[in-house]
């Protein structure tokens, strides 16, 4: 009987360690969930081939509103790692964690981020800017902090993602040093922007350029007649060259305000996701570069 038993064993270790690797490659991919596509991409590129990323707003989204599906929450469910923006980005999901009940490391990508507080203007008190991936320096945080969460939940892929994080890490650098000599390039007092809502608050900190915005950090705050009036009498007063639109907002209110204060329209401008497949801004690296090349082209004259 032991002889039999220390066959089997032979035979069990012989099968759960020769042909596993194909196998157990997929299993392994670590399943990992995170709340908007911009966050996502940064995750794919950390985790490469060993992780299995989904989104859960997906591209144009409105990660601000969203609501989320009961496919949302068996995601989360099935996932080992979960990222969210945090600084009251998603409002749900809190909410969805709960009701999912997944075991998932629930991680915050911009932990460690130096929030931009909203300054108090009467609609917007006490609330942190969350859209801090618009700057580099920031992405860079996420990065690390993505980086350090995937070595948590799956330590045998450690070296690969320290590998992949300090390639991206290397990107990173190169797209901070080309935005701030694009900047550079535009002559200070065209350096000004109206937007639909305030998504580029860290942009404007870390590269010097002025973003005004008739809606808030959220896109579900409402805009009222004064604060389109108060818009167009900045834009006239202060030679403000140029109107963007983003994916993410209605873009009629921003048509009227071009319309009565005279400034351009500009292109489109990716703040808060990324584009559909085949768009000009599918990855974080080519939405920054997008958004780049669309403020370039309004601003130099
Ligand atoms: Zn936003």
């Amino acid at each position: 009987m032991r002889r039999i038993l220390a066959a089997l064993s032979v035979i069990t270790c012989m099968l759960s360690g020769a042909p596993a690797s194909a196998q157990d490659k997929i299993q392994d991919k670590v399943r990992v969930v995170a709340t908007f596509s911009i966050l996502a991409d940064l995750v794919r590129n950390v985790g490469g081939d060993a992780v299995d990323v989904a989104s859960l707003v997906g591209a144009n989204g409105d990660a601000h509103a969203y609501a989320p599906s009961p496919a949302d929450a068996k995601r989360l469910a099935e996932a080992k790692l979960v990222l969210v923006n945090g600084l009251g980005f998603e409002g749900w999901i809190e909410r969805l964690v709960k009701a999912s009940g997944t075991k998932a490391a629930v991680v915050t990508g911009s932990k460690g981020v130096k929030p931009r507080q909203m300054a108090d203007d009467g609609h917007d008190h006490g609330k942190s800017d969350p859209h801090a991936w618009q700057s580099v320096p920031n992405a860079k945080i996420y990065v690390a902090n993505i980086r350090d969460a995937l070595v948590k939940v799956n330590p045998n892929g450690k070296a690969t993602y320290e590998a992949n994080a300090a390639a991206y890490l290397a990107k990173l650098d190169a797209l901070d040093n080309e935005i701030k000599s694009t900047v550079a390039a535009i002559p200070a007092e065209r350096r000004k922007i109206i937007t639909t809502h305030d998504a580029f608050g860290y942009f404007a900190a870390a590269y010097g350029m002025q973003f005004i915005a008739p809606q808030g950090v959220s896109t579900e705050s409402e805009v009222s007649a004064r604060d389109v009036a108060k818009i167009i009498r900045q834009i006239k007063a202060q030679k403000i060259p140029a109107v963007f639109m983003e994916n993410v907002t209605d873009q009629r209110l921003m048509n009227r305000i071009a319309e009565e204060s005279g400034a351009k329209v500009g292109g489109k401008l990716y703040s808060d996701a990324l584009s559909e497949a085949g768009g000009p801004a599918t990855t974080y690296l080519d939405m920054m570069h997008n958004n780049l090349k669309e403020f370039r082209a309004a601003l130099v004259s």
